[in-house]
């Protein structure tokens, strides 16, 4: 396994893979890595001759200047895990590297999808992933990239500026792997106490509960969101959201679904870690 920190140099190995016929997988991080950013180089290598990651905590996407410093980083021990994996090439750039001055950023229209839910609670959040991802994907021109369905809307977002970019990169959904008490793994559960995840266990048994009222009772999202809100709320979070939408375009779902698939998104904080999570409902 091979650890870059130059963009040209990373280029480079990627069209000496390219011209001996390789297809070229990648998977975008931000490090501090766990078993759900391993689920994606496995589903990677899977589809894939050569797998590239890139650890890169992407200041442009942090609105919040204390979030950005306290992410955690945890360099040395990622590339050991990852020298476990079905990893070849791990992209380290600095931020220098990534913005180095009068860098361009291709005409990326999010439309509503950057004010609503995470959009709404992180102005500009999505405009900076837009913006990292794009350039990634440039250096590292892959025929395919793997992303967690753990970070939805993100999802949503990057395949929409594929398609407006028209970008040549296939988009790989992968679903997202929990600890066994049902918490969605991320690096931000590192920041919590012992109590604190399992406290957070319950945005998975709430969301699991409110499935079972929106798809086979049928309920109205009205009159079943609030107590799931509730019941969270005693735990300990404060609640950003926690929203019925529908799966591709995340507009908002005020009618019993009555056969329609949906989405369930959540975002709260707890012992001053935001934590997000979502379910898919397909009837
Ligand atoms: P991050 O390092 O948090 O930016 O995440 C990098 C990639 O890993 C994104 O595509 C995430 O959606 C994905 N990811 C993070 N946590 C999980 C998880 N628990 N299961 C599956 N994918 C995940």
């Amino acid at each position: 396994m091979r650890v870059l920190h130059v963009s040209s140099r990373m280029k480079e190995e990627v069209e000496r893979a390219r011209e001996n016929g390789k297809l070229i997988g990648f998977v975008p991080t931000m490090g501090a890595l766990h078993k759900g950013h391993l689920s994606l180089v496995d589903q990677c290598a899977a589809l894939c001759d050569v797998v590239v990651i890139s650890i890169f905590v992407n200041p442009t996407q942090f609105n919040d200047p204390t979030d950005f410093q306290t992410y955690p980083r945890t360099l040395d021990q990622d590339i050991k895990l990852l020298e476990t994996a079905s990893c070849h090439m791990v992209f380290v750039p600095s931020v220098e590297e990534m913005y180095p001055k009068g860098g361009s950023f291709g005409d990326v229209n999010l439309g509503r999808l950057d004010n609503i839910l995470e959009g709404a609670h992180r102005p500009g959040h999505f405009h900076g992933v837009a913006q990292v991802v794009e350039r990634l994907f440039r250096i590292v021109a892959p025929d395919m990239a793997c992303f967690g369905m753990k970070d939805y809307q993100q999802l949503i977002v990057i395949q929409q500026m594929v398609k407006q970019l028209d970008l040549p990169v296939r988009i790989v959904p992968c679903p997202t792997v929990r600890d066994l008490n049902g918490l969605a793994m991320s690096s931000r559960n590192l920041r919590l106490s012992d109590a604190g995840r399992q406290k957070a266990s319950a945005i998975h048994r709430v969301m699991t509960d409110l499935s079972k009222k929106l798809a086979i009772e049928g309920l109205q999202p009205a009159s079943c969101i609030p107590l799931g809100i509730k019941m969270l709320e005693d735990v300990g979070f404060s609640i950003e959201y926690l929203s019925l939408c529908e799966p591709e375009t995340l507009l908002p779902i005020e009618d019993p679904l009555n056969g329609r698939s949906g989405v369930l998104l959540f975002a709260g904080w707890l012992e001053e870690v935001r934590l997000i999570d979502n379910l898919l409902i397909n009837v």
